[in-house]
């Protein structure tokens, strides 16, 4: 099927670092190795970004855009190979590994069909002054291990569509499904455009102090996120930092639980609870704090949890076991402190990295539970009395990812999503994103935004065209 080795200067290369190994989380054995690559490889992938750049950048828009729907063709016909195979990585279920591929088919074509404008600012006898758009040259891409595959095109294709070269450094514990992307891009763009580079530890700091590297687009933790700024400072690279959230939404007194919280559920566990814009703080008035707890965990208990790829399955694993460490860790503190688990609440005495979905009621703001991103399948329902009092409590946080607010009364509910401090804030749905609209986080949730034109403009630099008339 796919090659599992990396990709330089358009060469499958063995990593000169040896091997690890990837596991599948349904099992917790692992299926596959991949090549560790070494400093010397990194430097040679910059360096073929480096050559390649100089053909790249003169590519018209039309010759960029058709490789992308190129690109976009081939993804759609090996849909099912690459879900089987973000399911064997990653653990989601096939149907949701499947609108993983197809998400990310559907944003390679807007890539596509995005236009970079050039901007008349000014036209009079004297002068004409215009704004273009150009590439920046070498673009790194560092993805997590949530939604692989699909942030590794949320990525990788505004930045070849702006006309630069990338080297993608996929998370080492799900690196199979971006070197597949990359093996399907390669077929389709000049050598040295795409280069994609694997390996366990020491890439991420030599990457963002890389001194031919002229732009990092990150999507992981705020921790790392900090460090790849840090290091980033050599060369003044820009940077597109997407980073952890604790998504707070707030429901407002009297809405009608059976109306809203099948959506809440899902905006919660989307993907096991592990995704950065997911519900991860539900604020509920105290009068209804049993009414939602015992709703949500009735879904929960309809959960059927295993592989991924069992069809009757709507459950899978948490990734890896450090994330499953922490998310028990996170439950059991808020238990020690009076909360009440409504349902899961322990892994699984079976193979892999299970824990079902999990309702704790009785936290407050304060508790780990609920002042860290847990980024995995347990939600923590929290009381509130007074509905300004609950808007300072949900902004009490370091995080600016998204927020939402839930209600039958649209214009009240918009009032307060309005004053949440977040990058998104969304009514009476959560985690909504589509590839026409820039999405991004503010305070540690990190800062640019993907998508839509403001994020096509992110991996260009600007000149501005200043052009005096002949006089007379
Ligand atoms: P992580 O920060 O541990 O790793 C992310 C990537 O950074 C991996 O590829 C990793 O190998 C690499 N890395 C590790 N050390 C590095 C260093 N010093 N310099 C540069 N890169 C380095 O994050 P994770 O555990 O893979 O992902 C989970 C986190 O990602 C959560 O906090 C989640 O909220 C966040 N996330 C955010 C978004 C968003 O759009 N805001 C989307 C998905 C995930």
């Amino acid at each position: 099927m796919y090659d599992y080795r990396m990709l330089i200067d358009g060469a499958r290369v063995e990593g000169e670092a040896g091997h690890f190994d990837i596991i599948n989380p349904a099992s917790g054995v692992a299926f596959a190795q991949c090549g560790a690559g070494s400093i010397a490889q990194l430097d040679q992938a910059v360096e073929a970004a480096q050559r390649a750049f100089g053909e790249w950048r003169l590519s018209s828009h039309a010759q960029r855009s058709a490789c992308l729907q190129r690109i976009a063709d081939d993804l759609e016909h090996e849909a099912d190979a690459l879900a089987r195979l973000i399911v064997a990585e990653q653990g989601k279920p096939l149907a949701l590994a499947m609108s993983e591929v197809m998400g990310g088919v559907a944003w390679t074509r807007y890539a596509a069909g995005q236009e970079i404008p050039v901007e008349l600012v000014e036209e009079n006898p004297s002068q004409r002054v215009e704004l273009h758009r150009k590439p920046l040259g070498v673009v790194a891409s560092i993805t997590p291990w949530n939604w692989p595959f699909m942030i590794a095109i949320w990525h990788i294709m505004p930045a070849l569509r702006a006309g630069n070269c990338v080297v993608s450094k996929p998370s080492s514990l799900t690196p199979l499904s971006t070197l597949a992307l990359v093996e399907i891009i390669a077929r389709h763009v000049p050598r040295g455009v795409i280069n994609v580079i694997t390996g366990e530890r020491g890439f991420g700091s030599a990457i963002s102090s890389h001194p031919g590297i002229h732009k990092i687009v990150f999507t992981g933790s705020t921790a790392t996120g900090q460090r790849v700024m840090q290091a980033a400072a050599g060369n003044l690279k820009r940077l597109t930092l997407e980073l952890g959230g604790n998504d707070a939404a707030i429901v407002l007194p009297g809405t009608a639980v059976q109306e809203v919280v099948e959506d809440i559920f899902q905006a919660a566990f989307l993907n096991m609870g592990q995704t950065c814009a997911a519900l991860k703080r539900l604020y509920v008035h105290e009068s209804q704090v049993e009414a939602f707890g015992e709703a949500l965990a009735s879904i929960a208990r309809r959960q059927v949890i295993g592989d991924g790829l069992q069809p009757e399955v709507t459950f899978g694993p948490v990734q890896n076991l450090e994330q499953l460490q922490l998310v028990a860790e996170l439950v059991d503190d808020a238990r020690r402190q009076g909360g009440r688990v409504l349902c899961g609440g322990e892994r699984l005495a079976q193979p892999g990295y299970f824990y079902p979905p999990t309702i704790v009621t009785g936290v407050h703001d304060g508790q780990r539970l609920v002042d860290e991103e847990q980024f995995g399948p347990v939600l923590p329902v929290i009381a509130y009395r007074d509905v300004e009092e609950v808007l300072q409590r949900a902004n009490h946080s370091d995080m600016g990812l998204g927020g939402s607010v839930w209600g039958s009364d649209p214009d009240q509910a918009q009032a307060l999503a309005s004053r949440l401090e977040s990058g998104v804030a969304w009514v009476n749905c959560h985690a909504q994103i589509q590839p026409n609209t820039p999405f991004g986080g503010c305070k540690l949730s990190g800062f640019g935004v993907e998508f839509g034109l403001e994020g096509l403009l992110e991996f260009t630099t600007q000149q501005l065209l200043y052009v005096r008339k002949p006089k007379g």
